[in-house]
């Protein structure tokens, strides 16, 4: 059985169209995002996935290249860009169908809290390691009982003195294994008449007694990526590892969560778009009937359909990253492209295995890897039916 050979990302020639939201430094970020993701990633990335985690080496060697906490300002050890910057990021990592390091959760996701509601001390003691990539984050809201309903979790933390004793338990946590800390929500008043009032976050550095970390889930995809169950039996923390205000947890959530939508649809375009491109370069080359699968004029339209969807769909992910860095991107904005472009990832996902035929279903075919590890995101940061309930709020 001889396998094919697969475009390498270099020959990856953008089809889609042209995008207006960047400008000349974005474009040479981007030219080093991906210049690290083709040398220092994709080459091993294959082993990782057998490993089920990456190593540490490639965190801090993102560091070194100023790849982590994109947003994060100099005088805490970041490169302090915008959106545009993390967009790039993203978008680049699904370019190059490597999933394994959960740059994006750390860097987009967990650091953002650390310095929107971090006290000075905090701030200095979590994001300078984070963006050198020699400490990596993560983030603890679903548990075992409550995914979507983040209000009904069970996880608790009440006050002892001059500290906090937190019980309970974390699933699916992203980065859960190498994290070095982890920000836990959990319930801080449980007399609050509606939970949401009673919700903290509470930051907490791996290696604290009652704190473990369960074994590393085995997942249909993002394979090199660790997924964790995490577990909080009497976990003392102190005062100082409360984040932002007691109570005022749900509240930093709710504020936080649309830069991880949009940033989900971000990915979900690009990774769309680079399942097309692997798509037409193997429809090219594969012979059929006299011909090649491209020279078929049904397959032809199959992918007319794709990539008009993916003109559309980048369309309004551009709006959307421009609407974010100009401080108007809404709730509602966040989800439509969070819920659309995952859905559209995963039709790409679909025809373009189908059209690998038989190839398109072996793992070590980049199609195959990619429609499991698409599968996911319409699942996480916010499953898309409660995107849909966000939307129709205002219906
Ligand atoms: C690989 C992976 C990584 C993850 N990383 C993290 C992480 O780092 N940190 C973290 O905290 N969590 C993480 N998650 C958890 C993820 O956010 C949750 O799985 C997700 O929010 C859904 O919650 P649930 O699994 O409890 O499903 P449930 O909430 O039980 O939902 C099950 C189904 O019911 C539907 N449903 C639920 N409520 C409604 C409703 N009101 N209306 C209509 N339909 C509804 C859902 O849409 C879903 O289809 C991760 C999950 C995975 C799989």
């Amino acid at each position: 059985m001889s396998m094919r050979p697969e475009p390498s990302m270099s020959a990856l020639l953008n089809d889609v169209g042209t995008r207006r939201i960047f400008n000349e430094d974005h474009d040479m970020m981007r030219e080093s995002v991906r210049k690290f993701f083709e040398n220092d990633v994709v080459p091993y990335h294959e082993a990782w996935e057998k490993e089920g985690q990456v190593p540490r080496a490639i965190w801090e060697k993102a560091g070194e290249n100023g790849l982590l906490g994109i947003p994060i300002p100099e005088e805490y050890g970041g490169p302090g860009l915008d959106v545009y910057g993390a967009a790039i990021m993203w978008e680049e990592q699904a370019y190059a169908g490597c999933y394994g390091p959960g740059y994006a959760i750390h860097s987009d996701i967990v650091l953002p809290y650390v310095l929107h509601y971090g006290t000075e001390e905090q701030k200095h003691k979590y994001l300078p390691g984070a963006c050198a990539g020699t400490q990596i984050a993560a983030i603890g809201m679903t548990e075992p009982g409550a995914g979507s309903d983040l209000q009904g979790i069970s996880t608790t933390a009440v006050k002892d003195g001059d500290h906090w004793v937190i019980n309970g338990s974390k699933v699916f946590i992203s980065n859960g294994q190498m994290c070095d800390y982890v920000i836990v929500v959990a319930k801080t008043d449980l007399e609050a008449k509606r939970a949401a009032h009673g919700l903290s976050l509470f930051l907490v550095d791996a290696g604290t007694a009652g704190f473990t970390k369960g074994a590393n889930l085995d997942k249909m995809g993002l394979k090199a990526q660790d997924t964790s169950e995490l577990f909080f039996d009497d976990c003392r923390v102190p005062e100082s590892a409360i984040l932002g205000e007691v109570n005022k947890g749900f509240y930093y959530l709710m504020s936080e969560l649309p830069q991880e939508r949009l940033l989900l649809g971000v990915m979900a375009t690009a990774h769309a778009e680079a399942m097309y491109e692997w798509t037409r370069a193997y429809i090219n080359d594969r012979k059929a009937f006299g011909g090649t699968l491209a020279n078929l004029q049904t397959v032809r339209h199959t992918m007319a359909e794709l990539k008009t969807s993916i003109a559309v769909a980048r369309a309004f992910t551009d709006q959307c990253i421009q609407l974010h860095a100009e401080g108007r991107l809404t709730q509602e904005m966040a989800s439509m492209s969070k819920y659309w472009c995952t859905e559209l990832e995963g039709k790409v996902a679909d025809v373009c295995v189908q059209l690998h035929g038989g190839w398109g279903y072996m793992s070590e075919y980049k199609i195959s890897r990619a429609f499991t590890d698409a599968r996911v995101q319409r699942i996480y940061g916010g499953a898309n039916e409660i995107m849909k309930e966000l939307i129709s709020r205002s219906v």
